[in-house]
């Protein structure tokens, strides 16, 4: 078991810097909604037996994960380690209600079941193409948590993307594994083909190991830590069969989680050094591309936002190579988002369990893409792409969002 570690736990000194820059305090106003206040609650979670408060689950529920904390935290608090253990001790003191349980167990098993997830997703794309949806809307047929999980897809899913290795375009300069990730793969299936495309054509020869499987993130954001690393294992064994020495991944919050097998399987002795070996490999696609490219992209004449996701920006410290790439484009000019790296208010599921928080989160940032008016918003991360587009709808503004490997795939 993870659990919460007395010492890391020990290196908050509640001075309370971290405050502004929580998105939830921001928004809910209450000092047990900011970390600090977190922290204090898990030091009553650790130190009590049995079932929690009510109002210590809400609070700590309440947390988007999203470490503007460790960003903003003079102590270097691992924030998001503690919140995971703080979820994992959640989970087995507390029974949720019987819906809301098979809820989760039914989508985590979907997430964690590429067969599953396939068929799933096959089904949804079947909904939206044959018109049910629309008629669905238009007679007022889908409940309130139906539109709810809908907001989480893309309005069009495409074909999933096929496992396969694939050789370099030209000369080859790399060997490197690909992680296509669960929902990534089956809807947002063109993102990853493209993804693919752009590394080919930048020297590499993709690997792509068919026995991948989901990260974990959601199991662990979920505080279900034993199937967060069980899935982690299988990652490990498929990714080591691969030889290669880079994995690359183009989901922001998937690629925080990969970085965190270290951790997540510290206290495991027959896989710690494993997990150690593996996570150490991982970048996300932009950290090898900046370094990487020699693809020469076509001018597009755009003003472009960049959106950093927080599982990038703060979980894993990337921001300046995706500017980066942007800025390789002939022609296009980067503008900043005011607070640009505040919460979008998607976080996973986030929008589906915190709506209010999620949708005045997603309000907010949609105001500060359109005080700047770019004519594309670019992310790294499927999540904060959908929220943005979203919220973006709902302020009556025509500003597309796109993931940045899409647009780079577009340039060469
Ligand atoms: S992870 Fe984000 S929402 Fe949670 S306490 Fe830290 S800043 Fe606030
Ligand atoms: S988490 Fe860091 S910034 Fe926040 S109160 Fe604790 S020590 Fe201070």
């Amino acid at each position: 078991m993870m659990s919460i570690r007395p010492d890391e736990l020990s290196t908050c000194i509640s001075c309370g810097l971290c405050l502004n820059d929580c998105p939830t305090f921001r928004v809910l106003g209450d000092e047990a909604d900011s970390p600090r206040g977190r922290i204090a609650l898990m030091r009553t979670l650790v130190s009590v037996r049995g079932t929690p408060d009510p109002s210590l689950v809400e609070h700590l529920e309440a947390c988007l994960v999203c470490r503007a904390c460790e960003t903003a935290c003079p102590s270097g608090v691992p924030f998001g380690i503690l919140m995971e253990g703080a979820r994992e001790i959640l989970h087995e003191r507390v029974r949720p209600p019987l819906l809301a349980r098979l809820a989760l167990r039914i989508g985590l098993g979907t997430v964690a079941d590429p067969r599953r997830l396939g068929l799933a997703t096959r089904l949804v794309r079947l909904y939206q193409r044959l018109g049910v949806r629309a008629l669905a809307h238009r007679l007022g047929l889908v409940p309130r948590a139906l539109r709810d999980a809908e907001a989480l897809l893309p309005a069009r899913i495409d074909a999933a993307y096929e496992l396969r290795d694939e050789p370099a375009i030209g000369e080859e300069r790399h060997h490197i594994a690909f992680f296509a990730g669960c929902v990534m793969r089956t809807a947002f299936g063109a993102t990853d083909r493209a993804t693919v495309r752009v590394l080919r054509k930048n020297g590499c020869r993709v690997l792509v190991p068919r026995a991948q499987v989901c990260c974990g993130a959601l199991h662990a954001h979920a505080g279900e830590a034993d199937g967060s690393r069980a899935l982690a294992r299988r990652n490990i064994e498929a990714f080591e069969a691969s030889g290669a020495t880079i994995i690359l991944v183009n989901a922001a919050g998937c690629g925080a989680q990969l970085k965190g097998y270290g951790v997540l399987l510290r206290d495991d002795a027959a896989w710690r050094d494993r997990a150690e070996r593996f996570a150490v490999r991982v970048r996300d696609v932009t950290e090898f591309l900046a370094a990487n490219f020699v693809a020469s992209p076509r001018p597009l004449r755009l003003r472009v936002a960049y959106q950093d996701a927080c599982h990038l920006a703060h979980g894993q410290k990337v921001r300046r190579q995706p500017r980066a790439l942007l800025a390789a484009i002939p022609q296009v000019t980067i503008v900043e988002l005011g607070d640009g790296e505040r919460c979008c208010g998607s976080a996973g599921t986030y929008n589906l369990t915190h709506r209010d928080v999620a949708d005045e989160l997603g309000q907010m940032k949609a105001s500060a893409i359109r005080n700047v008016n770019p004519d594309v918003v670019v992310t790294a991360n499927p999540g904060c792409l959908l929220q943005i587009s979203a919220h973006l709808e709902r302020a009556g503004a025509r500003i597309p969002v796109r993931h940045i490997m899409d647009l780079l795939d577009e340039t060469i």
